[in-house]
């Protein structure tokens, strides 16, 4: 634990955290810019955006390859990002972190790689109904291929996971449990120590989509004990086509590679290939440098801030949100979980989210509308969608009223 993570929240400045944001300055239809579509991507800091300048203007080189100068700078600074992801998430080694293009190419990693080697007809992987379409449609890709099915936690009515009926789906015949963290939907932050605890003591291994909890709390792999974690960098403040697959070092030893290419090779023939180690396993092709070392500069920029820090404000900022909002006659959230994190889901009388969002935009007041890639989600609250608040620690008080005030004006234009 860093000395700021022991700093008490009201410690946290925001205004100056603010500055660090150029795009914070924004005027949206001549108003400030109120930026609450965190959850969809996270605005930039300084330091993520002077690391890609830097990258490009002083050492831009291929990585791994070169024994000249600025190809040893470039891969240096590459596997420095690798070490600083590894004590972000507390992996055990360094090679257990996989860069991928985000959350979405990591778990179609984990699908294909692991479907292929473990699922056979007849068999199960688990999910939950909540999922993104990113922890859905590779899972049901692979189930096809393999003639296996894919089973559904189901969701209650406040948007929690039912947990005795995931006791009973969790049989021999399930292979896999991937369940999201946090739901980018609803906010729900799952049981996932109690969920992994379940699977592991019927030796079923965990995929975590962290795409909505590494920004938001400490996560820590070896503590949760999960086999395989998914998050994309630039929902965490950093560059966007970079994300990270963690998984333990003896299940990535397990399966194959998910693409073929260079660096990800020993030794080719036509006859035959034999495959390069932990983590170039998995890295085929040149990958995203400029992307990772700029993930590691979002990281350091975490860091300084403190995870548990951003956390406690954050909380602070959602528990006033709702607050406000609950105030609103007509306001109805969807999602009502007892743990949650980074969004709020809800609707206004008959008011359509299209036309909520538009009118809010109208205003400077960015929100996202729609089905957030969960349909079934949607299906099971009978709803075509929502308007979706989300935050991060950047965001003020003040934004919040803001949003009430738009959402007031919307009720006086469309109800
Ligand atoms: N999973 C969750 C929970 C998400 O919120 C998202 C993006 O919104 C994804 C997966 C997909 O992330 P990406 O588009 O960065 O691959």
């Amino acid at each position: 634990m860093t000395t700021s993570d022991t700093i008490p929240t009201h410690a946290l400045d925001i205004e100056k955290i603010r500055k660090d944001f150029p795009i914070l300055q924004t005027k949206v239809y001549g108003k400030p810019l109120v930026y609450f579509d965190n959850a969809a991507t996270t605005q930039k800091p300084l330091p993520v955006l002077k690391s890609l300048e830097e990258y490009y203007k002083t050492y831009n080189s291929n990585v791994h390859r070169g024994v000249h100068f600025l190809s040893q700078q470039a891969t240096d600074a590459y596997e420095q990002a690798r070490k600083k992801v590894a004590a972000y998430i507390n992996a055990a080694y360094d090679h257990e972190i996989i860069f991928t293009k985000g959350t979405t190419n990591s778990i179609n990693l984990v699908a294909s790689s692991f479907g292929r080697t473990f699922l056979t007809s007849g068999d199960e992987v688990l999910i939950s109904g909540m999922e993104h379409h990113s922890n859905i449609v590779p899972w049901q890709l692979i189930c096809e291929q393999r003639n296996a099915s894919l089973k559904v936690i189901p969701v209650d009515d406040n948007g929690e996971l039912i947990m005795d009926a995931f006791e009973k789906l969790l049989t021999d015949k399930v292979k896999i449990v991937a369940v999201t963290y946090v739901s980018n939907t609803l906010g729900t932050v799952n049981p996932v120590r109690d969920i992994i605890g379940r699977a592991h003591a019927k030796n079923i291994p965990v995929l975590l989509d962290a795409a909505q909890a590494i920004q938001h709390m400490p996560v820590d792999v070896q503590e949760l004990d999960v086999d395989f974690i998914a998050f994309s960098s630039h929902k965490m403040y950093g560059p966007t086509g970079i994300g990270i697959l963690y998984g333990k070092e003896n299940w990535l030893n397990e399966i194959p590679p998910y693409e073929g290419g260079g660096d990800m090779i020993k030794n080719v023939t036509f006859a035959k290939t034999t495959y390069n180690e932990l983590p170039f396993k998995f890295e085929a092709g040149t990958p995203d440098m400029s992307g990772a070392i700029a993930l590691g500069a979002a990281i350091d920029y975490i860091q300084q801030t403190g995870i548990n820090n951003m956390q406690h404000a954050e909380e602070e900022l959602i528990a006033y949100a709702y607050d406000k909002l609950s105030a609103i006659p007509s306001l109805r959230f969807i999602g009502n979980a007892k743990h949650r994190a980074g969004a709020i889901s809800f609707l206004v009388g008959n008011i359509h989210p299209f036309d909520m969002g538009e009118i809010l935009d109208k205003q400077g007041i960015a929100v996202r509308t729609g089905h957030h890639c969960t349909q079934p989600l949607m299906e099971r609250f009978n709803i075509p969608g929502t308007v979706r608040a989300s935050f991060s620690v950047y965001n003020t008080r003040e934004e919040v009223d803001e949003l009430i005030k738009g959402i007031a004006k919307a009720k006086k234009m469309l109800e």
